[in-house]
């Protein structure tokens, strides 16, 4: 695979950005491939390279990268129409009632610009509608570039994960494992009348995939309503991702008070989203005191991708086609993994996936589901991970240095480590999921 030109251009880049990049997730080693366009299910580097991706953005791209007419018409016209106003336009109400249509939980709604954006506006919010300063989050779990939750280290010795924020930011942040009851529960036992909110991606998809085990997120529920604590479940990934328009908190049944949304909400442009009960939402600026605001919020062009979006997904099984060949694809690796690399975890619902390089014994006999569901009675429970920590312990190094690579070589782009989730689009078809089944099957 020829790489000069990549090559050239990050020379030039890392003259003139940190690293040679704007985020740092895309700098992988020894140095980023640099996208051309992209086609379909499909990019084309800056050496004519072309792969399959499943990277799609980091989840906002369910469409891949052809988008559908209305939804390409919708963007042009609101493009062409003047970008942006600073005042409120149609479009934004519309996305407004559309969610609130779908998603339940969701009453009332703020658009940001991030996802970022709308957890740290969540945060916010959450302490200013309860007066408390404590945030519980779970150990692996990501919520963007922001202060309160870039935290590592156990419950008593809490620190921030990244030199320029205060220690004190990181006193107010509480980190538990995912899916250990005892654990959340010592801590409202402890210091129920202090905490704010738990704030939690409802599936794990930065640190995993880790599905959530049976009960779970119902506790949650339960401690976060006893003890007057709201419950965010943060669906900038899994929003309109799983679970199809009633998101992941239909899938699972369980109702948080405050959702944060991003990626696929904006239709492949910058955004973010903070929905919930009306008498929390309104308590931002200006309708309550906790101040929100942004010059680019709410921006037409990204309300009227967003909207055509979703639209389009309730209107023509967009659900059934991603989510067919998210199965056919982690049923197909769970078969290549039970013959290749039987400790592996296939792990991912809908149309997430990821194979986890699970280490430890593991017999031939002993095979999870296509895309691991935490089964009690699966023969592998006690060994899948159920925690960000499960999987840091995984074979984290083969993966980034040698099977990535290998994938790349084999026509097929992941996201570059371990951890982050990867995605399938409706640009994707069976042949496609054939050719990437070969190519595991070879870098495996
Ligand atoms: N929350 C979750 C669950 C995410 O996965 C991400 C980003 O991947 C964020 C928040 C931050 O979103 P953004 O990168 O748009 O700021």
């Amino acid at each position: 695979m020829h790489d000069e030109n990549s090559r050239e251009l990050y020379d030039r880049a890392l003259s003139v950005m940190p690293g040679g990049v704007n985020s740092s997730v895309r700098a992988i080693r020894p140095y980023p491939f640099f996208i051309e366009r992209g086609d379909g299910a499909h990019v084309i580097d800056a050496d004519g390279n072309r792969l399959i991706d499943y990277v799609m953005g980091y989840g906002p791209l369910l469409y891949g990268h052809d988008l559908p007419e209305p939804v390409r018409a919708a963007i042009q016209s609101h493009a062409s129409d003047g970008p942006m106003y600073g005042a409120p336009t149609e479009v934004e109400v519309e996305l407004a009632e559309f969610v609130c249509r779908h998603v339940p939980s969701v009453e009332m709604i703020r658009f940001v610009n991030s996802g970022t954006e709308a957890t740290v506006s969540a945060v916010r919010l959450a302490r200013g509608h309860t007066g408390r300063e404590k945030i519980v989050v779970m150990q692996g779990g990501y919520h963007g570039a922001q202060e309160s939750t870039l935290v590592e280290g156990e419950s008593g010795s809490v620190h921030p994960s990244s030199p320029g924020i205060p220690e004190s930011f990181a006193e107010h942040t509480i980190p538990v494992p995912f899916n250990d009851r005892e654990a959340i529960e010592r801590v409202f036992e402890e210091r129920g009348e202090e905490i704010a909110a738990v704030l939690t991606e409802p599936m794990l998809g930065n640190t995993g995939i880790v599905h959530p085990v049976e009960g779970y997120l119902e506790r949650l529920r339960d401690l976060t309503a006893e003890h007057g604590s709201l419950l965010v479940f943060d669906e900038v990934i899994t929003g309109f991702r799983v679970g199809g328009l009633g998101c992941a908190q239909g899938k699972f049944g369980v109702t948080p008070d405050v959702t944060t949304f991003g990626k696929i909400v904006g239709g492949g442009f910058p955004v973010g989203a903070i929905g919930g009960r009306m008498e929390v939402i309104e308590e931002f600026t200006p309708s309550g005191d906790v101040f929100q605001s942004g010059t680019f919020s709410g921006h037409p062009v990204t309300m009227a991708a967003g909207l055509e979006s979703l639209r389009y997904a309730a209107e023509n099984g967009v659900y059934e086609h991603v989510n067919g060949l998210g199965e056919r694809l982690r049923s197909g690796l769970r078969e290549l993994c039970e013959e290749r690399a039987p400790g592996y975890t296939v792990a991912g619902t809908d149309s997430m996936f990821k194979v986890i390089f699970t280490r430890g014994a593991a017999s031939q006999d002993a095979s999870c589901e296509a895309g691991c569901r935490q089964d009690p009675d699966c023969a592998r429970f006690e060994r899948c991970p159920k925690t960000g920590a499960d999987v840091d312990r995984a074979g984290t190094d083969r993966w980034e240095r040698l099977f990535w690579s290998a994938m790349r070589e084999e026509g097929v782009f992941l996201t570059a480590n371990q951890f982050e989730s990867q995605f399938v689009s409706y640009a994707h078809t069976e042949e496609d999921v054939e050719e990437t089944l070969a190519a595991y099957e070879a870098a495996l």
